[in-house]
């Protein structure tokens, strides 16, 4: 079966990274490339922010850090954000979440203080005994302390004022180091929230960080899928799993080889819309695993190996998570390995 075609635009991804740069003026701008870089590759996308001048990555887990560490060779810092103490000996930088990690390790490392998130990191009370007593410190050299905010993407949301007291706070209370703050919204907030390095993510892959305002950041992803067989029915015909979708009129359908399986969601079920020779089409019937259908009666052209764009300028990430209650992220990271990926250089 044809399969579809994911083109990843590198060059969009240095742009963006370049342009979070511009605005966080009072630090470094780190490339966060966990999740194989949120689905789009990170054995791609992290040398090209290298080649830019990119010199911090962050990434969730260990193993993905000596992967990563494969694709760049020496030099630039990999984080591992949940990694525990281990992670040294593969030259990765860990970030230390508990005691008992600090306790554990000896060299550079990084300190992530809770200021609520209550997810990883030291809470206020493990803090308060940290600066009582010191001595789990050492041997331990500070390159950053850092904290995450939890509703960096609603500006006007309190917890992100106290976030930024209490980050404030903690630190004055540890030995002097570089601290990190924002993640992609974050830079969007203002000096509160600037720090020695921010840790964007998703607004390099061209998600937007100020959700409600058009997005300031440039568009990296284009899905096109290729149609196997184009059908006409009648009106009354059902389309797809559970007839779900009854033509009102004779109807020329489309199927087009992707689906769930791909990471399009079964749960955008009647609401996507597709690209097709410059027209929108709508998405009809059910999502199946490796098949959707759409109505192109007004597109009498269309025809077996046209391309159908889902992902686009006309329909991107966010718009089509907002299809089915969930976020960029999501849709990004489930894309799935079966489509050819084209990387636009840098
Ligand atoms: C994922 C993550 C980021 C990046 O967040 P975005 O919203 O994608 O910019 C930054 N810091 C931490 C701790 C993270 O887990």
């Amino acid at each position: 079966m044809p399969q579809g075609l994911l083109t990843i635009d590198l060059g969009a991804i240095v742009r963006n990274w370049r342009k979070l740069g511009a605005i966080h003026s009072s630090g470094a701008v780190a490339g966060v490339v966990k999740a194989d870089a949120y689905g789009l590759g990170a054995a791609q996308v992290a040398p090209a922010l290298r080649a830019a001048g990119c010199k911090h990555f962050f990434v969730a887990q260990t193993e993905e850090g000596v992967r990563l560490r494969q694709s760049l060779g020496e030099g630039p810092m990999i984080a591992v954000l949940g990694g525990g103490a281990g992670p040294r000996e593969a030259g990765l930088t860990p970030v230390l979440n508990t005691f008992d990690e600090i306790r554990a390790h000896r060299g550079p490392a990084i300190l992530q203080l809770d200021t609520g998130m209550a997810r990883l990191g030291l809470d206020a009370s493990e803090l308060e005994s940290l600066a009582r007593d010191p001595s789990p410190f050492e041997g331990v050299e500070l390159l950053y302390v850092m904290t995450h905010l939890a509703v960096a993407d609603e500006p006007s949301h309190p917890l992100n004022a106290r976030q930024a007291e209490r980050f404030a706070e903690a630190c004055g209370r540890l030995p002097p180091a570089p601290r990190s703050f924002a993640n992609s919204s974050g830079i969007f907030l203002g000096d509160r929230f600037a720090s020695d390095l921010a840790r964007p993510g998703c607004a390099l892959y061209g998600i937007n960080p100020t959700p409600g305002h058009p997005n300031p950041m440039e568009p990296v992803v284009r899905l096109e899928i290729p149609v196997l067989q184009v059908r006409s029915i009648e009106p009354g015909q059902t389309v797809g799993y559970g007839a779900s979708w009854t033509a009102a009129r004779p109807t020329r359908v489309a199927t087009i080889s992707a689906g769930y399986a791909d990471g399009l969601p079964r749960a955008i079920d009647g609401r996507a819309k597709g690209v097709i020779r410059g027209a929108t089409v709508p998405m009809i019937g059910r999502v199946s695993m490796d098949l959707i259908t759409l109505d192109v009666t007004d597109v009498p052209e269309a025809a077996p190996g046209d391309m159908i764009e889902l992902l686009g300028p006309a329909q991107d990430a966010d718009a089509l998570a907002g299809l089915c209650g969930t976020i960029g992220y999501e849709i990004l990271t489930s894309l799935g390995n079966r489509y050819e990926r084209r990387y636009l250089p840098a």
